[in-house]
């Protein structure tokens, strides 16, 4: 196999990093004069610690794995961004990923001027490494499989995600923002084995804390170095930090939360399967489900009219009629439950 620096984009390996002013100290006690700081408005007057040294200690002893195999950055979507950067050639190189997935792929890939090439899933949105593999090509620097997926729900089979690897040995990155919310085992233990393999992680689902903007990428040395050589200094900023570290702490709360959002996870589904305009609730494992119904563009709108806001992916490839709809608490649950039970008998009347 190929290794991984021999995947870096040439002028990123060439790069000569930024150096911040407190990258060489440790510590907190000194006479700091080197970062234009104010001295007033402690502690809030200092830059964070572009290397995130507390925060990546929490991480590591929660996730079981050395610091040194962590990125921290200002959302997943950050790591994401952060990895074309690193090892696609914009214009020439190009990534791929399985359609319909999560859209920020597509989006980050145009921004950066790399192509994206979509590979479709089975019909009951398994994946499918023919397709996969008949997309992909020299230039595909970057794998993206979102599992469990999003918009669609459902894991991909672990013994498929980890075939992709006998023919592809670019970047395969495995997004787990949802792993929380399901029993599928999880890739990240894999990272240390398999040099090319990135696992995604996020605070912003299952720990309740999108607001801070925390996502982690995990991964073997060299990928990890590459993204902290090309990362913006202090990307995580001390609010943030401070925050991340807290809700880390407590683990069993965001473990309670997500059995009361499984809960009525199946709660919903099964009401929603009792519903006349409901053709199909798809499995989920993750925060979401997606739902066929008889007309997805007038049900949004009636939902929208009620103060109710769901996604209509009707546009997403094999999702026509489509709406994903977010696990929200008991009472937003039952609010939409009482609605779409209005939204029936209206249908009712006018059929
Ligand atoms: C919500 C989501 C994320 C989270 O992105 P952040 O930038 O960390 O908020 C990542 N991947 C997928 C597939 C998601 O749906």
């Amino acid at each position: 196999m190929e290794s991984v620096n021999s995947l870096i984009r040439k002028n990123i390996r060439d790069l000569k990093p930024y150096s911040s002013a407190r990258d060489e100290f440790e510590g907190d006690d000194a006479v700091f004069l080197d970062a234009n700081e104010n001295p007033y408005f402690r502690p809030l007057n200092r830059y964070p610690d572009p290397r995130q040294r507390h925060l990546k200690k929490v991480i590591s002893d929660m996730m079981q794995l050395p610091a040194d195999n962590i990125f921290a950055g200002n959302g997943s979507d950050e790591a994401i961004d952060l990895l074309l950067r690193a090892f696609c050639e914009p214009g020439t190189d190009n990534v791929v990923a399985p359609d319909p997935s999560y859209g920020m792929y597509e989006v980050a890939a145009a921004i950066n001027g790399v192509e994206y090439r979509k590979a479709e899933l089975d019909d009951d949105f398994s994946l499918n490494t023919e397709a996969l593999r008949e997309v992909a090509d020299d230039n595909t620097r970057i794998i993206f499989l979102c599992s469990p997926n999003n918009p669609t729900g459902n894991s991909f089979r672990r013994s498929e995600v980890l075939g992709v690897l006998d023919w592809f040995s670019g970047i395969l990155v495995i997004d787990e923002a949802y792993i929380d919310f399901t029993g599928t085992q999880a890739f990240i233990g894999d990272v240390l084995t398999i040099p090319n393999m990135v696992v995604l992680r996020t605070l912003s689902k299952a720990w309740g804390r999108a607001g801070i903007r925390l996502g982690m990428a995990f991964a073997g040395r060299e990928i990890i170095d590459v993204l902290n050589k090309i990362k913006p200094p202090y990307n995580v900023n001390s609010l943030t930090i401070d925050e991340a570290v807290r809700t880390l702490q407590d683990h069993m709360l965001k473990d309670q939360v997500v059995a009361e959002i499984v809960d009525t996870r199946s709660m919903l589904s099964e009401r929603l399967k009792s519903l006349p305009f409901v053709k199909k609730v798809y499995p989920s494992d993750a925060n979401f489900i997606l739902v066929k119904v008889d007309d997805a563009g007038d049900l949004y709108s009636y939902l929208v009219s009620r103060n109710i806001i769901v996604r209509n992916r009707s546009s997403a490839t094999g999702c026509s009629n489509c709406v994903r709809i977010t696990i929200g608490s008991r009472a937003e649950t039952d609010i939409l439950l009482d609605a779409l039970g209005r939204y029936e008998r209206s249908h009712d009347k006018h059929s």
